[in-house]
């Protein structure tokens, strides 16, 4: 890897303030490998207990949505969760794309409202087994980005790619590292193009899906792989500390 490793996790719809001992776990280990970036995105409802917590992780939230403040019951913009003490936001992910329909065109509004709160943004992508079976996982995952990916050249340091094969997500398959960097290739070949080059290379593609301890080195290893976006593995310290040791000890192949 070219740059510090990025590892995040997403605690998804998990985890009550007893989850804030393995914040704090995360959050002092990591001090110790300060050659990675580790960061962690609980429930809103966690996000600014996890917040006083950290003293070196950066904290995030998994959604937001794109509006200003007003009548949107239930909802929580992008600069509400800011005030909450995150620092990033992920977004488009495959779970909101499938349970809550998430189009590009909203994804891309979230984006750019979130990068206005002064937020750095993860942005997801990734096909269906089926894409990939019929040969167009490539091609999908290149309109997703291109409908999603914010209009800007200044912000990108403050932009992250997740590639996300949905079939590798929770069901402890991984896409093989050919794969992977195959995909992140063809990413970073798109961004060369909106962006050029040079903000380009600002943009860390990380690769998530049942990533765990025992295979986070080869992945990481992969070329063009700037880290890893973690489900089931980061709600445990343990194991989610297992993977930030494997990024500490990686060099690109
Ligand atoms: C995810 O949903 O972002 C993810 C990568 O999950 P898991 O690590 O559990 O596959």
């Amino acid at each position: 890897m070219a740059e510090r490793p990025y590892i995040v996790g997403n605690w998804k719809m998990n985890g009550t303030r007893a989850m804030l001992s393995e914040a704090r776990a995360i959050d002092r280990a990591a001090q110790r490998y300060m050659k990675v970036e580790v960061a962690v995105a609980p429930p809103y409802t966690l996000i600014h207990a996890v917040h006083k917590e950290a003293e070196q992780i950066g904290v995030g939230a998994q959604d937001c949505h794109p509006g200003e403040e007003g009548a949107h019951t239930g909802d929580i913009n992008a600069s509400m969760i800011a005030d909450a003490g995150a620092k990033f936001v992920i977004l488009g992910h495959s779970e909101r794309r499938q349970d809550h329909g998430e189009t590009d065109e909203l994804i891309n509004a979230k984006i750019e409202s979130a990068l206005d709160a002064g937020l750095r943004v993860i942005l997801c992508c990734g096909e269906t087994l089926e894409t990939r079976d019929a040969g167009e996982a490539e091609a999908f995952v290149l309109a997703q980005l291109k409908a999603a990916l914010p209009a800007f050249q200044d912000p990108a340091e403050r932009l992250t790619i997740a590639y996300e094969p949905i079939w590798a997500i929770g069901t402890g398959r991984t896409a093989t590292p050919d794969d992977i960097a195959a995909m992140h290739g063809a990413i970073r070949g798109l961004l060369d193009e909106t962006y050029g080059a040079e903000a380009s290379a600002q943009v860390r593609i990380l690769y998530g899906g049942s990533v765990k301890p025992d295979n986070a080195r080869e992945i990481l290893a992969t070329p063009e792989v700037g880290g890893a976006l973690v489900g089931g593995a980061s709600l445990s310290a343990e194991n989610f500390l297992g993977i930030v040791v494997g990024a500490s000890e990686t060099e690109e192949v």
